[in-house]
């Protein structure tokens, strides 16, 4: 089990003139844990969040970083803030530059990096969350998600440890909501521990590893999602509502059918849990394949032969990355979010699909979809696809992962 980097021990918080709105909370998270603090309005989830980066004092108790009680002079809040990034709810407050550039260099500036490391960190960073392009644009001319994500680069520019979120989705539509969703999972799988704020649980549900409930600056659960909110009388205490996964699950589980023992985190894993209680089989036909391409390996010629010859195949993206060049390229997807799940089911219906992800996502593809002809003794085919200089070579996960096939 990996350590432990943010503590809570005991924290109280009165604001001024107001009343007690954190009042003895204890938890813990651990390096790359993916956290949700969850809780009706009012609940104290802004004003412990504002204690992770030493934003707020707690009157009494003690918050620690990576094992070490938080000090609160000037030196230490800009260290810990260099390692424990914020994203406000509010994109306006966070982003005060004319330009995307000097926003996001704003950060890196300050920690004094050079002229040059800044605009590596910048570059790097408006890649990382598709913005690459937009550096000369005024922020205020941007769209809601776009801004969000120009918040998100500020950050990141700054390559923090943690990475926390006040209510990452509030005012974008569903399908922004989704590529913020992503873009975290992203950010966690390249390493760091991602913590946010939200009343979604449909969205937080299948993402978060742990769920901690909060009301009235007090924890109320902490545990995994299906635990934390699959309990109706603390969900309605909260003021939430259960997921309709979970719903389904325990209503299937009252008709006292053969369940699986994990409850379903996506509608892959649903079918699965009906198709066990029924007793049908997952896949009628030979399943459909799945192919991966990794978008940092291939050119938009090669994909636009391969899209030609295999018109039927769905295409999904996984990652800002892919997301953002799949759209310059002018390719239409059909899945940007939980692809594999969703692919999945198509291979199952016998139909074919193209995931384009990123290097570091890749493995995962694999993973996923190995894992499930394991758990469920099919054998949909996985391979990946090398897009180059107008060709295009399908290898096996070996190969492709070590670049063998060339
Ligand atoms: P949440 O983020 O869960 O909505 P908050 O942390 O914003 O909850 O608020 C917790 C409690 O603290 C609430 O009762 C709220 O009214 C109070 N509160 C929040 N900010 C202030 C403030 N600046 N001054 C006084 N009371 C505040």
């Amino acid at each position: 089990m990996s350590s432990i980097i943010l503590e809570a021990r005991d924290i109280w918080y009165r604001y001024p003139r107001g009343m007690e709105a954190i009042q003895g909370i204890s938890f813990h998270i651990r390096k790359g844990e993916k956290i949700a603090l969850v809780g009706p309005n009012g609940a104290g989830k802004s004003t412990l969040m504002l204690m992770f980066n030493g934003m707020i004092h707690p009157d009494s108790g003690t918050m620690l970083f990576d094992n070490v009680p938080i000090r609160y002079d000037k030196a230490s809040l800009q260290m810990l803030r260099k390692r424990v990034g914020f994203v406000l709810q509010n994109p306006d407050r966070q982003i005060i530059a004319p330009t995307v550039y000097q926003d996001v260099a704003f950060g890196p500036t300050n920690l004094g990096y050079s002229e040059q490391e800044v605009r590596k960190a910048v570059e790097a960073s408006l890649r990382y969350v598709g913005l690459e392009g937009f550096e000369r644009r005024p922020p205020h001319h941007l769209s809601g998600g776009e801004k969000k994500r120009v918040a998100i680069a500020g950050v990141l520019a700054m390559d923090p440890d943690v990475l926390v979120f006040d209510e990452p989705t509030a005012g974008l539509d569903p399908s922004g909501s989704e590529d913020i969703m992503d873009l975290l999972d992203e950010l966690n799988q390249g390493g760091k521990t991602v913590i946010i704020s939200t009343h979604d649980i449909e969205l937080v549900y299948p993402w978060a590893d742990r769920a901690i409930l909060l009301l009235k600056g007090k924890v109320l659960q902490e545990d995994i999602p299906e635990v934390a909110f699959g309990n109706p009388g603390l969900v309605r205490k909260s003021r939430l509502s259960m997921p309709t996964l979970l719903e389904l699950y325990g209503e299937i589980a009252k008709r006292g059918l053969a369940l699986p023992d994990r409850k379903p985190h996506s509608v892959l894993e649903m079918m699965n849990a009906i198709d066990m209680a029924f007793n049908t089989r997952p896949c009628h036909t030979e399943p459909g394949y799945i192919m991966v391409a990794d978008v940092d390996a291939l050119d938009r010629e090669s994909l636009a032969a391969w899209r030609a010859e295999n018109p039927n195949t769905a295409i999904g993206a996984m990652g800002t990355r892919a997301k953002e060049r799949a759209a310059r390229d002018g390719f239409h997807l059909e899945y940007t979010y939980g692809v594999i799940d969703k692919c999945i089911l198509k291979a199952l219906l016998g139909e074919d699909s193209l995931i384009l992800t990123t290097t570091a996502m890749v493995r995962r593809v694999f993973d996923r979809v190995e894992r499930f002809n394991q758990e469920n003794g099919i054998a949909i085919p996985v391979s990946g696809l090398i897009l180059s200089s107008g060709t295009s070579i399908t290898a096996d996960v070996t190969e492709f992962l070590t670049g063998d096939h060339e």
